[in-house]
């Protein structure tokens, strides 16, 4: 039976790098909900649009399409046929995502995608809403968090290692703007679903913070 495993938290808390793990180890597939949302909001960028408006956006969205493709080597991002897995990582694209996110006429379409994205298969998703909102039904709800000093902290190591090197500081109050402006739209804000479960990775390693979600997973 394909068994649905929901891990959502604020920006940077090591969701993706932890759910990558815990799919490989079951055999599930890894879903990142945040790339589809990077992905559109790399196009509305390009395109100019009015990202203040959810009509536009939502035009934009009926004349896109985002594919997220598992592979050995992880997971791809293609909008419109082109490879963006790279290109959706910028700063630039990072601090536009919160506005383009907000518009529920984005959330009702990617919502959609991202249920089909995990009918009949065994799936790690991650996002922002997937235990409230996308998969009610997931068998296991982790919501993973950790002090915002720590992911800025994180970040940074993770820039550092591709050879990007932004100011702490500056990262620090992306997270901390990106996280609020998450939580406090309308349309399924960042929560916490009433099932989850809570993990501070704070103090964790990556490994520690899988093998608790594999032990839950296991339960
Ligand atoms: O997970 P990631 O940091 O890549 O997500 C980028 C942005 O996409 C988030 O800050 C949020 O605005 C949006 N997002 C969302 N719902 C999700 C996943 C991501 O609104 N399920």
């Amino acid at each position: 039976n394909p068994i649905q495993i929901a891990i959502d938290g604020p920006a940077a808390a090591g969701k993706s790098t932890i759910a990558k793990i815990v799919a490989e180890q079951l055999g599930y597939t890894y879903i990142d909900t945040g790339a589809m949302y990077r992905a559109i909001t790399l196009k509305a960028l390009n395109e100019g649009i009015n990202m203040a408006s959810n009509e536009e956006a939502g035009e934009l969205l009926l004349r896109t399409e985002i594919d997220l493709q598992p592979t050995e080597a992880g997971q791809l991002v293609f909008l419109d046929n082109e490879d963006v897995t790279e290109a959706i990582r910028t700063q630039h694209v990072t601090k536009a995502v919160s506005e383009m996110a907000a518009h529920s006429l984005v959330r009702e379409r990617m919502v959609e995608l991202q249920r089909q994205l995990a009918e009949g298969r065994g799936v790690v998703m991650d996002g922002r809403d997937i235990g409230t909102h996308v998969l009610p039904e997931a068998a296991l709800k982790v919501y993973m968090s950790a002090t915002v000093e720590e992911r800025a902290r994180r970040r940074y190591d993770d820039n550092k290692n591709r050879g990007i090197d932004t100011p702490l500081a500056e990262l620090q109050a992306e997270i901390a703007t990106r996280d609020k402006m998450d939580s406090e739209r309308e349309s399924s804000p960042l929560r916490q679903s009433d099932d989850a479960i809570f993990l501070d990775t704070t103090n964790l390693s990556i490994q520690e913070a899988a093998d608790k979600i594999m032990q839950l997973a296991k339960e």
